[in-house]
């Protein structure tokens, strides 16, 4: 059962290889932090949840960045026309996407680093582009020369008429080069840093490209985001580090689709937006995480309310399910996992493909639910019932599991437990915490006694 995805550089399917045995680095572009999140938005964060979550049931442990990006052109036109503070403003709105995203049952990540805390590693990294020559200086305002990097054009053929339009105002000499700082400008008013060419402030692209070497380091395993990234924003980031590295950033970039709301991609700029907030007044978190996972991260989807409610009737025929088998009582340690359980895995491990695995997940229910009403359920189909419910809500997270085996330790968080072993023992408390604060939102206690960790579901 080898795990696959989809490469958006090679345009097909691979098996994945990790670049360390145990664990995986994943970079994710995070939100832009200057008004409520959309559910458009919220199909690319629970898309790196999938993945994540994969990737945890494959035996990995995973590293991530979210990053949040609080420094760009929207935030300072709201600043400037709203009279709100900058920290006050850009603070709000990654409170509310942290929330929400702990609400949708997005496992938190490893960091969420804020671009305006790690200023100076990307003045020293646009000065290490400069001193290689593949950057240059126009009034203040620094570009990446495109010429000098003979790479350049990773994701689109660059002959074509693909070619960025930003920036051009500011006087870059090619145009596919792309900004790395912005000059200090009236608008910008106090959201401005001081470095060696002026006042002025990172751009985006760079910002991504430091956050995700800082901390993860030079090469990572998979680098995602939603498909409009893709170009520039994705090409212009690899572009920096492979430039100044000279080695590959990402072995895997991977693309979610847009959601499609009256034929037009859903975007903000578009206003027409659908926030979070005003969709958990109608529908259960649950119910929009089903929705949003109910068709291939790679389909366009269109948004709809007959859609929500159709994955709110899901969530009720899954919920009745799990009630009927009742599985309190079920020992299941040395069974045999059933055809079911392990179809599941090969439809998610095949490029994350979640409507497959749905369907694999329903076929049982309705198997099961005929043996139920035939009073012909066998102790077997029991336990394995148990193990396939289980191992479905630790994907899809869809279901209270109340009613579940308090025994039963589902194998990411066993993972997610021994790394925090793992930490205590080199004295890395704050990493220790921050598992502690993972396997808790998963549903599961951890406690340290004389015999080491003790895990206990949560009731
Ligand atoms: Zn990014």
């Amino acid at each position: 059962m080898k795990l696959q995805f989809y490469n958006s550089v090679t345009s097909k399917k691979e098996e994945f290889k990790s670049l360390s045995d145990k664990e995986v680095l994943v970079y994710g572009c995070g939100p832009t932090v200057y008004n409520s999140p959309h559910i458009g938005n919220f199909r690319t964060f629970v898309f790196y949840d999938l993945l994540n979550r994969v990737l945890l049931q494959n035996g990995y442990v995973v590293k991530n960045v979210i990053n949040i990006t609080d420094i760009d052109d929207k935030i300072i036109d709201r600043v400037n026309n709203e009279g709100v503070g900058f920290k006050e403003l850009t603070q709000k709105y990654e409170r509310i996407f942290l929330d929400q995203s702990s609400t949708i049952n997005i496992l938190p990540s490893t960091f969420n680093p804020r671009a305006s805390e790690h200023i100076s590693e990307m003045i020293d990294f646009i000065k290490a582009l400069m001193a290689k020559g593949v950057a240059y200086n126009i009034d203040g305002n620094i570009f990446f020369d495109t010429k000098e990097y003979s790479k350049y054009g990773k994701f689109v053929n660059i002959d074509d008429d693909n070619l960025s339009r930003e920036d051009n105002e500011l006087g870059k000499k090619h145009p596919n080069d792309f900004a790395l700082w912005k000059a200090w400008k009236d608008s910008d008013g106090e959201i401005t840093w001081e470095s060696d060419w002026g006042n002025g402030r990172p751009a985006w692209h760079t910002e991504c490209a430091v956050l995700g070497t800082q901390l993860l380091g030079d090469s990572i395993d998979i680098h995602c985001g939603g498909i409009d990234l893709k170009f520039p924003h994705h090409e212009n980031e690899s572009a920096q580090v492979e430039a100044l590295l000279g080695n590959k950033f990402a072995n895997y970039w991977l693309h979610s689709e847009h959601l499609i709301f009256d034929s037009e991609k859903m975007s903000k700029s578009l206003g027409n937006t659908l926030s979070i907030s005003d969709l958990l007044t109608k529908y259960s978190a649950e119910t929009l995480r089903l929705f949003l996972l109910s068709s291939h991260y790679r389909s366009k989807v269109s948004f709809s309310e007959k859609k929500l409610d159709d994955s709110s009737k899901m969530i009720d025929k899954i919920n009745r399910f799990v009630n009927n088998v009742d599985l309190a009582t079920i020992d299941i340690n040395g069974v045999d996992y059933s055809r079911f359980h392990l179809d599941f895995l090969d439809a998610l491990n095949d490029d994350l493909n979640t409507p497959e695995a749905l369907g694999v997940f329903f076929d049982f229910i309705n198997t099961v639910n005929k043996n139920i009403n035939n009073d012909s359920m066998t102790d077997d189909l029991r336990i394995q019932s148990k193990i396939f419910i289980n191992l479905f809500n630790s994907i899809f997270c869809v279901i209270n599991t109340s009613s579940s085996d308090k025994m039963f330790i589902p194998k990411d968080i066993q993972n997610l437990a021994s790394l925090r072993e793992e930490m205590r023992s080199k004295f890395e408390w704050n990493e220790a915490d921050k598992l502690r604060q993972m396997i808790d939102n998963l549903g599961w206690l951890i406690e340290d006694t004389k015999d080491g960790q003790k895990l206990i579901q949560k009731k």
